[in-house]
């Protein structure tokens, strides 16, 4: 594929992943997970077919563990945390399969930086969390 193409063709991928994602989303309210689920597994082989960056809202906005959109009061259950020096936590709750995405929320600069903020998917919810939890 030459660039331009390629440019065209992410281009693509990435309007057509926004759209299942709120179709998602639509599914999700409606209380037709099975439906929302698929949608989001389709926009995720776009985004490993064609190799493009995974949008914000793919990353963050889908349940790890079971893939429902995370829809505030909805699917999911956002709470602050506040925590001491290492700064306030997010906690999102998804409210389908149970499962709880911590990330740092507001954290001063220097202390647990950038990368422990990236709640990147590779990380999962293994090891990482069990590491927090021990150090707690
Ligand atoms: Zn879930």
């Amino acid at each position: 594929m030459s660039r331009r193409l390629r440019e065209v063709a992410h281009d693509i991928a990435l309007q057509g992943v926004r759209l299942l994602l709120f179709y998602a989303r639509e599914a999700a309210r409606r209380g037709d997970y099975e439906y929302a689920r698929r949608l989001v597994e389709h926009a995720w082989r776009i985004v490993e077919k064609l190799d493009v960056p995974t949008p914000r809202s793919l990353r963050r906005g889908v349940c790890e563990r079971c893939g429902v959109p995370l829809i505030p009061g909805v699917t999911a259950r956002f709470r602050l945390e506040p925590r001491g020096r290492r700064g306030s936590r997010l906690s999102v709750t998804c409210l389908i399969c149970g499962w709880v995405w911590r990330l740092p929320y507001g954290v001063s600069k220097g202390e647990g930086g950038p990368q422990e903020a990236e709640g990147d998917r590779a990380a999962g919810a293994g090891g990482r969390d069990h590491r927090e939890e021990r150090a707690e």
